[in-house]
């Protein structure tokens, strides 16, 4: 049992009772999830259902940091927004949805692109992140500032027919983090679905895993995706796992470095 006082009341433990009567799961970890900010980089495919499950499971705060606007070619897969959003904001769009789901939920809105010392700041405080961008050069430096804030990082990508998912909770000292798994090249390669396509539900498999792998986290139950990267073709649809490694040469978090 938590000694912390829970804080429901008939109303909420109604809403949330089909969690809270699981195994594992209670009104301890209801209070937990409660309790917690989770920051959700890039609302867009990813960050759609991302934010919409964490919304609706009753996360206590979400941050959203997005700078685009919402597009006619984005309402395909990006499913927090909607025809009457076109032209606003990503993040105040999101806002309004997710207000109509759960509004219990505090949102902040950041609406810019952050430099690393900006998101190192917003993220002090936070239990979790999520990388739900779309391109190498923006996920290299959000897992360079976790790394470096010590706070766990559910990462996703996801291109036409494929994604990809992994947790590296990055308060453990032994854990691997993004550049351990890809070398940060400066690579100039375009790998978005809005030059390359995406099917929609891809990004909503992967989008959900990343709240999954969020309230799991949160909550200390299951076994997370910590140590692991799930890989999806969804056209065979096969799944393969690779076991990560933290590599002790890393340039972002090895203790040498
Ligand atoms: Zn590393």
């Amino acid at each position: 049992m938590s000694d912390k006082e829970i804080t429901f009341n008939d109303e909420q433990l109604l809403h949330y009772s089909r969690q809270i009567m699981l195994p594992h799961f209670g009104v301890e970890a209801q209070q937990k999830l409660h309790d917690s900010h989770v920051v959700i980089i890039g609302v867009g495919g990813l960050g759609s259902p991302a934010a919409m499950y964490l919304t609706a499971s009753g996360i206590g705060s979400l941050t959203l940091v997005d700078f685009d606007h919402v597009d006619n070619s984005n309402l395909q897969r990006q499913i927090v927004h909607n025809t009457s959003s076109i032209g606003d904001s990503k993040v105040s769009s999101a806002r309004k949805t997710l207000q109509a789901i759960n509004p219990e939920v505090d949102i902040h809105c950041v609406d810019k692109k952050l430099s690393a010392d900006e998101l190192a700041t917003l993220i002090t405080d936070c239990d979790c992140v999520i990388d739900a961008t779309d391109n190498f050069n923006t996920r290299f430096m959000i897992n360079k500032v976790c790394v470096q804030q010590r706070v766990p990082l559910v990462s996703a990508a996801a291109i036409q027919y494929q994604g990809q998912i992994s947790v590296f909770d990055l308060r453990r000292e032994d854990s691997p983090c993004y550049a351990c798994l890809y070398p940060d090249t400066e690579s100039e390669e375009n790998t978005n679905c809005s030059d390359n396509g995406i099917l929609a539900p891809v990004v909503g498999i992967l989008g959900s895993m990343q709240a999954l792998e969020t309230i799991k986290l949160i909550c200390d139950i299951g076994d997370s995706l910590q140590n692991r990267l799930m890989i999806l073709d969804a056209l065979s649809m096969q799944w393969r796992t690779m076991r990560l490694k933290k590599d002790q040469q890393c340039p972002v978090c090895s203790s040498s470095r």
